[in-house]
């Protein structure tokens, strides 16, 4: 029998159990066996958490530190996580099961956007304005937001958590990390890191627990002033509704059904290479695969036959094996749902091209086929639900205004990918589609340069970039008079 690693949350500091002593556990989704445990954070703990990032961004050192010697902070921060990436990317794949070619890339690349928020934290400056009235001086500074809390799903958490806790600490604020019940371990070693970096106790805190009560608990506190969201939109509703109770200014990564559009001139080796990254990579646990293939009739045939020739070759396997190629979902629940979902599909027209089952080698874990559906209908379940994970539904276009509203066609509005040698088709495509990524003969790139989000039911506010760092502080604006003479009496109109 596997050994239970046993973790602890991270307050004020300190690792600690949750105040009644409850646990919950984390299974590996290669295996579906337990692997580690943790506590389950009740109201109470959540309580501490808060009022422990309160008291460090008011009272403790971290209140009196400049942002320049906050950025050597977050800088450390980050080299400490790209020398652990090998060892957090084990841990990530065990507790997610990720392929860990995918996140040890991923988690060395987490330590760039650490960088980036480090170099931006002393370069946020405030005005002065040329005001309308005389004597008068007035400038502005920003100033940290408040308590931050930061709610992350169980996929590409480390990088998820990056783009809240980098521009959060920059410009000074304390944090609260909510990590998921289905894959906490990865941010219980960052907060070793960032006791390791020096970073004052209180001003990171990790807890652990269930969306209810510990996210709801988290996100309604009174000392909350920020609250960073990346999951479902249904949990976004509460989250919304939650902070009704604190008035936290809310931004919301959510998830997507993002389409890809294959033109007839398309350079075809990098629309197949990217319908397989868009889909299959990370299993398709991705808030921006590219679930939905529109493709021009020319040349229909030859892509999906392309795409589903690849498909079939995927190696599915052990995550911790380098040659694997595709590991397992994440969660029993979401291959249940996707089979369900895929059947429906199927019994309302769909034709499965390949997939569509549990692979014959992987008799354990949460393991399911590469799997492509052709659809003759928009309203397939495959096509108008996110199914994070493996499954593609391809459509046929005839021209361009097809293509658009099909593609516009979605409650989501993540990301699209336009692929075409015609630049003026491209632009002219790329305005007209809803999204708030558009990737134009490439797909899934991203960088800490560049600002991320959605559209619609896709959410709110973006990630990374320079305006992220903006969402974490609030204007004051300041008054001062300089004029010889006193006030004048205020009851005397000039
Ligand atoms: P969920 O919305 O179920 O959960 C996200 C987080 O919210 C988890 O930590 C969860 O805790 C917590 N939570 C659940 N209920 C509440 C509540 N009432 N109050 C506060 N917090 C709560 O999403 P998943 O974990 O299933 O992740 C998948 C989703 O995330 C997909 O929709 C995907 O598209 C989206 N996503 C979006 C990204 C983006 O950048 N746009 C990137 C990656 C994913 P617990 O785990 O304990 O339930």
């Amino acid at each position: 029998m596997t050994e239970i690693v046993k973790y602890s949350m991270f307050i004020d500091g300190k690792w600690v159990e949750a105040k009644d002593g409850r646990r919950l556990t984390s299974i590996n989704p290669a295996t579906g066996e337990v692997w580690a445990s943790f506590p389950e954070a009740g109201a109470s703990d959540v309580d501490d958490a808060v009022r422990a990032a309160h008291r460090a961004m008011t009272e403790g050192p971290w209140a009196r530190m400049t942002a320049t010697e906050r950025g050597k902070k977050l800088r450390r921060l980050a080299d400490l996580l790209a020398a652990q990436a090998d060892a957090l990317a084990k841990l990530e794949t065990t507790d997610t099961g990720k392929l860990i070619r995918e996140t040890r890339s991923q988690t060395r690349y987490t330590a760039e956007y650490l960088n980036y928020f480090a170099g931006a934290a002393d370069k946020l400056e405030g005005t002065t304005l040329p005001i309308d009235k005389p004597d008068l001086f007035v400038m502005t500074l920003r100033e940290p937001i408040g308590v931050v809390a930061a709610i992350v799903p169980w996929n590409s958490q480390l990088m998820l958590t990056a783009v809240k806790l980098g521009p959060a600490l920059a410009t000074g604020n304390a944090i609260v990390i909510k990590a998921s019940e289905h894959g906490p371990v990865p941010l219980l070693e960052l907060a070793r890191l960032c006791a390791e970096a020096e970073i004052p106790p209180g001003v990171v805190n990790v807890i652990t627990g269930l969306g209810d009560p510990c996210g709801q608990a988290l996100t309604r506190h009174p000392l909350v002033a920020r609250i960073a969201f990346t999951g479902g939109p249904s949990t976004a509703r509460h989250i919304v509704r939650n902070s009704a109770e604190n008035f936290g200014v809310v931004s919301l990564e959510l998830g997507g059904k993002s389409p890809i559009l294959v033109f007839e001139d398309a350079d075809l080796d990098s629309a197949v290479n990217s319908i397989l990254a868009g889909n299959f990579g990370a299993t398709g646990q991705s808030c921006v695969a590219g679930s939905r293939v529109y493709i021009q009739s020319e040349v229909f045939d030859e892509v999906i036959g392309r795409v589903a020739d690849r498909a079939k070759r995927i190696r599915v396997g052990n995550p911790l094996d380098e040659t694997s190629e595709m590991g397992p979902l994440a969660t029993e629940g979401q291959r249940i749902n996707i089979e369900r979902v895929v059947a429906a599909s199927v019994k309302e027209g769909a034709t499965l091209v390949t997939g569509g089952a549990r692979p014959a080698s992987q008799p354990r874990g949460w393991f399911y086929e590469p799997t492509i559906l052709t659809c003759p209908d928009p309203d397939v379940p495959s096509a108008r639900q996110e199914l994070f994970g493996p499954v593609l539904s391809a459509f046929r276009f005839k021209d361009e205004a097809a293509a658009v509203a099909a593609a516009n066609d979605t409650e989501f509005g993540l990301a699209a990918g336009i692929f075409t040698r015609n630049s003026g088709r491209s632009l002219r495509v790329m305005r007209q589609l809803r999204a708030g990524i558009v990737w134009i003969n490439t797909y899934r790139a991203s960088s800490p340069l560049a600002p991320f989000g959605g559209y619609k039911s896709s959410g709110s506010g973006r990630e990374a970039g320079q305006d992220s760092l903006l969402d974490y502080t609030r204007t004051k604006t300041v008054w001062i008079d300089t004029a010889t003479k006193p006030m004048g009496d205020p009851f005397i109109m000039r």
